[in-house]
C-alpha cells in the first residue's frame, strides 16, 4: 500500500492555505498536510514531517519563498516545489525556476494547482527510480570490479579493429610482472612479452580469431626479470550489431605449473623409451669402449639429455673420460682435473657421490657450491646435474654423468629410472668381462694357456691358405704324451698339470710363435710348421726338434719325471688339402704310431684303415640300434646342501659283440654322424620315461630324470612333438639337457623350440658349460633353467686358480639369471665342499654316485635318506 502524499504549505495567510486545500481536495487528491509560516517551522517540518512536495507562497512578510526554496534544495534536494503567488513577475518565475522550483501557480488561477502538483510529483518519482537504477548499477559494477581484481586470471578485451588493448584485469601484475596501465599505454607490449619463438603462432591465432575461428592458445610470455611462464589464452570475438568484428574478450591463465607437470611426464616416457633402448643395445656383446660411446649417444639422442658422460677410476683414484657426448666441452675435462687435484678428500659432487657410492643431484647448477666450473656449465646449458657412480661387482669403477638444461630437472622417479639405466650399464659391462673370459675359454686351454683345437684349426686353415698361394708345404704333428696316465695315476692330478704346463712352456720355447701350437685336450698337443720342406726333411726336424724337447727331466713338486711322446704328422699338400683332411690323418698316424709303438709315424695313404674301422662301427651300431641293444644307466643330481637325491642324469650304453662295455664318447660320435642318433635318442626318451613309470608303479617317488639331446636331434623340425610323444608330455617326468657349443649353432629355432618345450613343462639344462663360446646376451634370452658346468673345471678348482674363477664367474652367472647350477664330474668332498661355499645349488658326480642301473637307483630311492653334512 502506498503511503498518503504528505504535502507541505508554506503559507503565512490561513485562507489562502485552505482555499489551497480546498481546491486540491476538489481534484480529487488524496493527501496529508501541514502548513508552516517560519523559517523554524519550515525546516523541522522537512526533517520530521518529510513532504512529498513542497507548495510554497513566493511573498511572506516573515519569511522569503526564495530563502524557502534555498533551504528546500539544500535539505531535500528530491522533493518538487511550487511557487503559489498573487503576482508572480515573469523576471522572479525565471529567477526561481533556475534556482530549482519545480513549479509555479498563481493564485488568481488556483484551479491550475491539482494538475501542476500532480506532475511535479510524477517526475520526482521518476527521478527517485532512476536514481535507484543508477545506484544499483554502481554497485553491480563495483562488485564484478572486485570479482576481476581477485581472479587469478588476466581478463581482458580488445577493441577491433583497432586492435588497442580497452581493459587489462590487475592479475597481469601478478603473471606478467607489468600494472594493466602499462598494457594501456603501449598496444604493442602484450605481443613483446610473448616469447619469440612463439610470437608467431599467437599472431597467427589471433587473425583466426577475428576470421570467426576458436581461439585457444598456449605460448610462454617472459616476464621483466628474465622469467618465462606458460600462458593458456582464451577468448572469444564479439561482433556490432551490424555483424562487424567489435571486440575481442579473453582469458589468459598461467599454466606454467601445468605445463611443467606435463612436460615431466612426457620426459618419464622418454625416459622409460630410453632404457628400453640402452637394455637391448648395450647387452649385445661389444667391446667396453663401444658400450660407453653408445651409452652416451642414446642417453642425449634419446632421452633428452643435454649432456652425457661416463668417466672411469684409475688405479690411483684419479678419473678419466672413457665417452662423452661432447667433445667439445673444455669445461667438464677442468671439472675432472679439479677432482684430480684430491681424488680422496675432494668436496665435489662428484667426489661426494664416488665415496658415497650414490647418486648426487644438483637441480640448480647456477647456484651449487659443490660444483667447481658451475658458471661455465650454466653458460654451456646444464642447469641440472646427476652423478651416479658406476658399480661393477660391487666396486665403484667410475661414475655417469648427465645434464639437463633446466633446473629443477631430476626428481625421485626420474632419478629411480636414472639408476635404473646406469644399473643395466654396469650389468652389460660385467657381461662383457665374463664375456671376454668365456671367449678366452672357446679359445684357449685354460692349464696351459695354449690355444686350443678350436682356435688351432682355424689358425691351420689360414696357414694352409698362405702356404698354397706361395706354393710351400706345411707338416703338421699331432702328439701324443706316453704314459700321462701313469704319472696322473701314481703322483696325482698336480703333478700331471705341472707336466702339462712344462712341456706347453717347453713348446712355446722351441716353435716361437704360440698359435702354432695347441692342446688338443688330455695329453694331446699339435704343432704346424709351415714351409717344412719335404716330407723327410719335414719329419726329421721335428723328429729332432722333438727330442730335445723331451730331453730334460720335467720337475714336479714332489719329484721329476722324464716324458716321452708319439705323433702322427701329416704334409700339406700331399696328405690333405684342407685343415681337417690334414688333422684327421695327422691323427690316424698317430694312432698307427701307438699301434705299432712307433715313435713318429708319417702319414700314409694305407692309414685310412681308420676309415674302414669307422664305417664297421655304424654297421654295429645300426644293427644295435634297430634291435632296441643301447640301454641306460642313471646318474643322481644331488643337492649340495642337503646331499639330497633331486635328479637323475639318462647316459646310453652300449656292449660289444664280446660285451665289453663301449664308451659313449666313442659311439654317441658315430651315431651323430651317421643319423643314427635320431632314432636312438627317441629310444633314449622312451628307455627314461618307461623307467621313471616302473619306479612310480612301484610306489617310488622318483625325482625327474634329464636325456641327453643332440643337436641333430633338436634340428628337427617336429623335435617338439616327437619329444613329447615319446616321454608321454611333461607329466612322464622326461626332462632334457644340451651341450651349450653345439645350440650356439642355429640359435633362433632352437631358442623357439626350446621355449616351446619349456612351455609345456620340460626342464632344460645348459650342458657342458663354460667349453663352448655362448654369447651371454643369448644366454641371458635361452628358456633353459639349469646350468651344468662341464666336469673339466670342477676338476681342476680345488688346485688351479684359473679354473677356481671360471666356476666362480659361471656361478655367478648362474645367480645373475637366476638358473639352477649343477657342477659335473665331482669327484672328492674337496670339491664338494668348495662348490657349496660357492652357492652351486646341485653336484654330480662319482663322489656320490656312478651312473648305475636303474634297479640300483631303485635302492637309491627306497633307501633311508643320508644325513647331510657328510
Ligand atoms: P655328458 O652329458 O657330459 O655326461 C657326463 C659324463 O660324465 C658321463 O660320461 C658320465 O659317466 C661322466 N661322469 C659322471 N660323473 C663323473 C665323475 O665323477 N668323473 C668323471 N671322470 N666322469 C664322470 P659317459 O656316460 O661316458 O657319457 C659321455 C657323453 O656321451 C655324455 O657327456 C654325453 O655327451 C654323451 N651321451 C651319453 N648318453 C647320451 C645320450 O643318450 N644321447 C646323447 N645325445 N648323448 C649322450
Ligand atoms: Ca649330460
Ligand atoms: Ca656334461
Amino acid at each position: 500500500m502506498a503511503e498518503p502524499v504528505r504535502l507541505l504549505l508554506v503559507e503565512d495567510v490561513a485562507t489562502d492555505a485552505e482555499l489551497e486545500v480546498r481546491e486540491l481536495k476538489r481534484a480529487g487528491l488524496q493527501f496529508e498536510y501541514e502548513v508552516v509560516q517560519d523559517e523554524q517551522a519550515y525546516r523541522r517540518a522537512l526533517a520530521e514531517f518529510r513532504p512529498h512536495a513542497i507548495i510554497c507562497d513566493f511573498s511572506m512578510p516573515g519569511f522569503d519563498g526564495m530563502a524557502a526554496l534555498a533551504l528546500a534544495r539544500e535539505l531535500a534536494p528530491e522533493v518538487p516545489f511550487i511557487f503559489v503567488s498573487g503576482t508572480l513577475g515573469e523576471e522572479y518565475a525565471i529567477r526561481a525556476l533556475k534556482n530549482g522550483a519545480t513549479d509555479y501557480v498563481l493564485k488568481t488561477n488556483l484551479m491550475r494547482l491539482p494538475p501542476a502538483l500532480e506532475r511535479a510529483l510524477e517526475i520526482a518519482r521518476e527521478r527517485a527510480a532512476k536514481r535507484a537504477a543508477e545506484r544499483e548499477l554502481a554497485r553491480v559494477r563495483e562488485r564484478l570490479q572486485s570479482i576481476f581484481e581477485s581472479l587469478p586470471d588476466v581478463l581482458w578485451s580488445m577493441e577491433l579493429p583497432a586492435e588497442r588493448i580497452e581493459y587489462v584485469s590487475p592479475a597481469c601484475v601478478a603473471i606478467y610482472g607489468r600494472p594493466p596501465t602499462e598494457f594501456l599505454a603501449n598496444p604493442d607490449l602484450w605481443l613483446e612479452c610473448v616469447h619469440p619463438q612463439d610470437r608467431a603462432a599467437v599472431i597467427e591465432a589471433r587473425r583466426r580469431l577475428i576470421e570467426g575461428a576458436g581461439y585457444g592458445v598456449e605460448y610462454r610470455i617472459v616476464r621483466p626479470d628474465g622469467e618465462v611462464r606458460w600462458i593458456q589464452d582464451r577468448a572469444r570475438l564479439v561482433r556490432d550489431a551490424a555483424g562487424a568484428p567489435a571486440r575481442l574478450d579473453g582469458v589468459m591463465r598461467d599454466v606454467t605449473e601445468m605445463v611443467r607437470q606435463r612436460e615431466r611426464l612426457a620426459r618419464l616416457a622418454r625416459m622409460r623409451d630410453l632404457l628400453g633402448a640402452v637394455t637391448t643395445t648395450l647387452m649385445r656383446p661389444r667391446e667396453r669402449q663401444q658400450i660407453f660411446e653408445e651409452f652416451c649417444r642414446i642417453a642425449v639422442a634419446r632421452g633428452g639429455f643435454a649432456m652425457a658422460r661416463v668417466v672411469l677410476r684409475e688405479a690411483d683414484g684419479r678419473l678419466a673420460v672413457a665417452a662423452s657426448s661432447d667433445e667439445s666441452s673444455g669445461t667438464f675435462r677442468r671439472l675432472i682435473e679439479v677432482h684430480n687435484a684430491d681424488p680422496q678428500a675432494g668436496r665435489s659432487l662428484l667426489a661426494r657421490a664416488l665415496r658415497a657410492r650414490q647418486p648426487m643431484i644438483s637441480n640448480d647448477v647456477r647456484n651449487d657450491e659443490r660444483i667447481p666450473e658451475r658458471e661455465a656449465l650454466t653458460r654451456e646449458g646444464n642447469f641440472s646435474l646427476a652423478i651416479l657412480p658406476l658399480q661393477v661387482e660391487g666396486e665403484v669403477i667410475g661414475a655417469v654423468l648427465l645434464s639437463a638444461a633446466e633446473t629443477g630437472y631430476f626428481d625421485q622417479e626420474e632419478l629411480a629410472l636414472i639408476g635404473e639405466l646406469v644399473g643395466n650399464l654396469a650389468l652389460a659391462l660385467d657381461l662383457q668381462a665374463k664375456q671376454q673370459r668365456l671367449n678366452y675359454l672357446a679359445l684357449y686351454d685354460p692349464l696351459t694357456a695354449l690355444p686350443n683345437r678350436t682356435l688351432f684349426r682355424e689358425r691351420l686353415a689360414q696357414a694352409l691358405e698362405s702356404c698354397a698361394s706361395r706354393k710351400t708345404t706345411l707338416a703338421l704333428a699331432v702328439f701324443d704324451l706316453d704314459r700321462f696316465k701313469a704319472v696322473n695315476d701314481t703322483f696325482g692330478q698336480g703333478a700331471g698339470d705341472q707336466v702339462l704346463r712344462e712341456i706347453a712352456r717347453r713348446l712355446r720355447e722351441a716353435v716361437g710363435d704360440v698359435h702354432r701350437i695347441a692342446r688338443l685336450g688330455g695329453d694331446q698337443f699339435a704343432v704346424m710348421r709351415p714351409d717344412a720342406g719335404d716330407l723327410s726333411q719335414a719329419g726329421g726336424v721335428i723328429q729332432a726338434k722333438a727330442a730335445r724337447l723331451f730331453e730334460a727331466p720335467i720337475p714336479f713338486a714332489g719329484g721329476e719325471v722324464r716324458m716321452s711322446a708319439r705323433a702322427g704328422i701329416a704334409l700339406f699338400p700331399e696328405d690333405g688339402a684342407d685343415a681337417d683332411t690334414l688333422f684327421q690323418n695327422a691323427e690316424a698316424a698317430l694312432k698307427r704310431a701307438k699301434e705299432t709303438r712307433e715313435r713318429f709315424i708319417l702319414y700314409a695313404p694305407q692309414l685310412n684303415a681308420r676309415v674302414r674301422e669307422q664305417l664297421e662301427l655304424e654297421r654295429r651300431l645300426r644293427r644295435a640300434v634297430e634291435d632296441r641293444e643301447l640301454f641306460l644307466h642313471f646318474q643322481p643330481k644331488v643337492e649340495l646342501a642337503a646331499r639330497r637325491m633331486v635328479g637323475l642324469e639318462a647316459l646310453m650304453r652300449w656292449r660289444g659283440e664280446d660285451g665289453k662295455p663301449i664308451s659313449p664318447a666313442l659311439f654317441v660320435p658315430v651315431l651323430e654322424r651317421s643319423g643314427l642318433i635320431l632314432e636312438a635318442g627317441r629310444l633314449a626318451v622312451e628307455l627314461a620315461a618307461a623307467a621313471y613309470r616302473g619306479w612310480q608303479a612301484k610306489g617310488l617317488r622318483p625325482p625327474r630324470v634329464a636325456v641327453n639331446v643332440s643337436t641333430l636331434e633338436l634340428r628337427q623340425r617336429d623335435f617338439v612333438a616327437a619329444f613329447l610323444a615319446a616321454a608321454g608330455g611333461a607329466e612322464g617326468g622326461v626332462d632334457i639337457e644340451i651341450t651349450e657349443s653345439l645350440l650356439m649353432q642355429d640359435v633362433q629355432a632352437s631358442i623357439a623350440k626350446l621355449r616351446e618345450l619349456r612351455a609345456a613343462g620340460i626342464g632344460i639344462a645348459l650342458d657342458d658349460f663354460g667349453t663352448g663360446h655362448s654369447s651371454l646376451a643369448y644366454l641371458s634370452r635361452l628358456p633353459v633353467d639349469t646350468l651344468k658346468i662341464d666336469h673339466s673345471f670342477v676338476r681342476g678348482m680345488t688346485d688351479n686358480a684359473e679354473d677356481t674363477s671360471i666356476v666362480t664367474s659361471i656361478l655367478s652367472l648362474a645367480q645373475a639369471l637366476r638358473l639352477t647350477s649343477v657342477a659335473e664330474g665331482v669327484e672328492t668332498e674337496e670339491q664338494a665342499r668348495l662348490l657349496r661355499l660357492l652357492r652351486c645349488d646341485q653336484m654330480q658326480g662319482y663322489l656320490f654316485s656312478p651312473p648305475v642301473p636303474a634297479e640300483k637307483i631303485e635302492e637309491l630311492l627306497g633307501a633311508p635318506r643320508p644325513a647331510s653334512g657328510g
